[in-house]
């Protein structure tokens, strides 16, 4: 994914809006948060962040997830069948797309649901790609070679394949979909087109006839030390009751500090395309308000020295906290 530097200024405007829908408990939200008490307990002791970190992990061992490259190829079948292990119903979305550069991307999107039945679903999304290219680390020498993508891919796809597990564990009911989604990080600064094609490819194709989630969470970043998520703006725009959603379950978790009611960055990512169609869908991405995103971002320390549990766990228990009380 990359920023769009240029939404700035609007951010500074809008600061208002997004702290009003994240106060403090209280006033409406009381019922509703009494009600959730034992399900913050249970959020809690869902989510195994040893497993998600395990995930992480487990991706990386495959080498970059370059399109392309047998790792990929390895990484992708290993996926698939972890979300069918967790009981998902598994399609396979294949699509060559062309890359800025002319490269044809043999893309496959890995789309998992559970309880198919149900009507109304939830999305949950993550890219398994990683960027061929290191090309925003301090060593010029290194930036043609691939990160091996611990946060950068691995991190979200990990957070998933734990909530996946989990949901099976706990016989949840409600209608969930998987999208580990391909090329996304394959693009050109100053080139919104270049990114995210897999997610693009599935918005205007969808593998499931006539499929529209009622709501989409995309999960970027999710696993870095010192990691915050304040609210993105595109999200925001296009969902602002579904990140209202989010953050107050993040709240009833415990993990206020990582979600802070102001307004990180607009990016350009997965959601948009989402957007585009109009699915509701937010962003949960690593942002820091002084430096931007992650220090890892894009250079070769995003592997797996660089990947906090806390972090991890911070993020699952809001995820799992969001699914059990929505
Ligand atoms: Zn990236």
């Amino acid at each position: 994914m990359c920023e769009k530097t240029c939404y700035l200024l609007l951010f500074a405007a809008s600061l208002a809006a997004c702290a009003s829908g994240a106060g403090t408990r209280g006033g409406s939200d009381s019922a509703a948060d009494s009600a959730a008490e034992d399900s913050v307990m249970e959020s809690r002791q869902l989510f195994d962040a040893d497993s998600a970190y395990s995930y992480t992990a487990r991706q990386v061992e495959f080498g970059p997830r370059v399109p392309n490259s047998a790792a990929h190829t390895a990484a992708q079948k290993w996926l698939a069948a972890e979300l069918k292990r967790h009981g998902a119903v598994v399609t396979l979305q294949e699509a060559d797309l062309k890359a800025f550069d002319g490269t044809i991307l043999h893309a496959v999107n890995i789309f998992g649901q559970i309880n198919p039945d149900a009507e109304e679903r939830l999305l949950l999304l993550a890219h398994y790609d990683t960027r061929p290219w290191a090309d925003e680390d301090p060593d010029p020498a290194l930036r043609r070679s691939p990160a091996d993508g611990a946060n950068d891919g691995a991190s979200g796809v990990a957070v998933i394949l734990e909530t996946a597990r989990q949901l099976k564990k706990a016989g949840f009911k409600g209608g969930v979909d998987f999208l580990l989604v391909d090329a996304e990080d394959y693009g050109q600064e100053s080139n919104d087109e270049s990114w995210a094609m897999g997610t693009r490819y599935f918005a205007q194709n969808p593998p499931v006839a006539g499929y529209r989630p009622a709501r989409a969470i995309l999960l970027d970043m999710v696993g870095g030390k010192d990691a915050v998520f304040p609210a993105e703006y595109f999200s925001r725009q296009a969902a602002p009751e579904l990140d209202d959603a989010f953050r107050r379950a993040a709240r009833k978790a415990g993990h206020a500090d990582r979600f802070p009611a102001v307004y990180g960055s607009g990016v350009t990512d997965d959601h948009i395309e989402l957007i585009k169609v109009g699915i509701p869908a937010i962003d949960i991405i690593d942002y820091r308000p002084e430096t931007g995103f992650a220090p890892t971002w894009h250079t070769h320390a995003d592997n797996l020295e660089n990947i906090d549990r806390t972090t991890l766990r911070a993020v699952g228990e809001s995820l799992l906290q969001f699914i059990i009380s929505n």
